[in-house]
Order: structure tokens, then C-alpha cells, then sequence
């Protein structure tokens, strides 16, 4: 298990990386904001990376992500939710989540809203984008994500902030850029079609083999696991 020195020292040299890549395109790397994926890993390791400075931590089951969230109350740190979200956890997940990037459905949407008003939270949210139209991920095709977004402008509590993808995995890195690519063209588009761009800001796209290529492509948070903590021993569904 990585130690803190160890977590220090990647978590610096991802931090590199993102600077060349949004150099590379002239883009300011403090606009692109690095989120730890810590799913499978003690809480002992998030508190390892907390130490060094990291902010942002990501998860992608509910169930695990609260108990982390719960065990780390005592810090002060950004919870983003990047799994799926049944509906029936939406009250949960709207108190304990700064960001929940996987907005999938409008009875999704309004529940979140509706509980973060109750509880007075007003947690950021992303619409998950399926672009390839694989039947086994989560996420909604482009026109019904747009149709989130439009319906987003009447949250009294949440706000919409941006837009998510997984792509397809792929070997080589600049196979996804098709697909980050689409995502960030997606979002000018509707922008220009008169969505407000303060909802469209963010772009949630990369992963440790590829977030070089997302941050070229207009990424604003990248997500990585396994670059940071090592590698998973068991895959999460
Ligand atoms: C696990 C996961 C990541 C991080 O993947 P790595 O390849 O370990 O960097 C990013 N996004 C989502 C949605 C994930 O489930």
C-alpha cells in the first residue's frame, strides 16, 4: 500500500502531466481540477492522499463512498459520486456529495433537487453522456442529456454544472479523443443554441491512461484511480 510520500510523489507527477497536456493546447492548468478515485482503498489511504494536499476524492458505489464520507467528516474535503445512482439513494447521496456526475434520468434530477433543498445543500451536478450507446453503461444518450439539461434550469436547490462520459475502454489513449472530443462539441453546441453556459462549464472526462489526451480535448476534471493508489484487486462492477 502506497504511503503518504509514496501518494505525494504521483499525485505531483499527475499534476505535471495535466500542466504539459493543457500547455500543449495553451489552456491554464489551474482550470483543470484533479479528482482522486479512491473506490476499493481504505479510508487510511484517503487519508494518506488528504495529507498531502488532495481535495477532491471520487467514488462510484453509494454505499462505500458514504462510509468514507462519513469517516473523513473531521477534513475538509470535495466528495464527487462518478457511479451510478439509484433514485431510492438520492436523499443520501444529495447531503453527502459535493458532485454528483452521474445525472441519468429526470426523476433522478428532481429527487436530488427536491432533498438538497430540505437539507439545505446546493450540491453541483453533471449529466452523464453515453456517446458509444453501450447497453451495459450507465448514462443517457446525447438527446435525452440535453433534455436534462434544459429541465436543470428549474432546480431551487442543485446546480447543474457540467457534463460526464466513460468512454468505451480502449488500449491506446488517442482512441478515446473521439469521444472526449464529442463531448466537449456537444456542450459548445448547445451553448450555442442558447443553453446558459454556467451549466455547461465543467467536462468530467479521463482516467489514469487517458487523462493527458481529455485534458487536450477541454477536460475540467479528470479522474484518477489507479495512478494514484495503485492498482485494484477487486474489479468493481
Ligand atoms: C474507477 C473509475 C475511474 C478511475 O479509473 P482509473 O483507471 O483507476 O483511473 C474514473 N471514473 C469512473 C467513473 C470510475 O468508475
Amino acid at each position: 500500500m502506497p504511503s503518504s510520500a509514496d501518494l505525494a510523489v504521483r499525485i505531483r507527477s499527475i499534476h505535471e502531466r495535466i500542466a504539459r497536456a493543457a500547455d500543449a493546447v495553451r489552456r491554464n492548468p489551474a482550470d483543470i481540477r484533479l479528482i482522486a478515485i479512491s473506490k476499493t482503498f481504505p479510508v487510511e489511504q484517503v487519508r494518506a492522499a488528504a495529507a498531502t494536499g488532495q481535495v477532491d476524492f471520487g467514488e462510484n458505489k453509494v454505499q462505500e463512498a458514504l462510509q468514507k464520507v462519513e469517516a473523513t467528516r473531521d477534513l475538509a474535503l470535495a466528495w464527487h459520486l462518478v457511479g451510478h445512482l439509484q433514485t431510492n439513494k438520492a436523499k443520501k447521496a444529495a447531503t453527502a456529495f459535493a458532485f454528483i456526475h452521474s445525472i441519468d434520468s429526470l426523476e433522478l434530477l428532481q429527487k436530488i433537487d427536491r432533498a438538497a433543498g430540505d437539507g439545505g445543500v446546493a450540491p453541483a451536478l453533471l449529466v452523464q453522456v453515453d456517446l458509444a450507446g453501450e447497453d451495459t453503461k450507465f448514462g443517457v444518450p446525447p438527446d435525452a442529456a440535453r433534455d436534462l439539461v434544459f429541465a436543470a434550469r428549474d432546480c431551487r436547490a442543485a446546480r447543474l454544472v457540467g457534463l460526464m462520459t466513460l468512454p468505451p475502454a480502449v488500449d491506446d489513449p488517442e482512441q478515446a479523443r473521439p469521444w472526449f472530443r464529442q463531448l466537449r462539441e456537444l456542450r459548445d453546441r448547445w451553448i450555442a443554441d442558447g443553453m446558459p453556459a454556467g451549466m455547461l462549464g465543467e467536462l468530467s472526462m479521463g482516467m489514469s491512461h487517458d487523462f493527458e489526451v481529455a485534458v487536450q480535448e477541454g477536460a475540467t476534471m479528470v479522474r484518477v484511480g489507479t495512478a494514484i493508489f495503485g492498482t485494484r484487486d477487486v474489479q468493481p462492477a
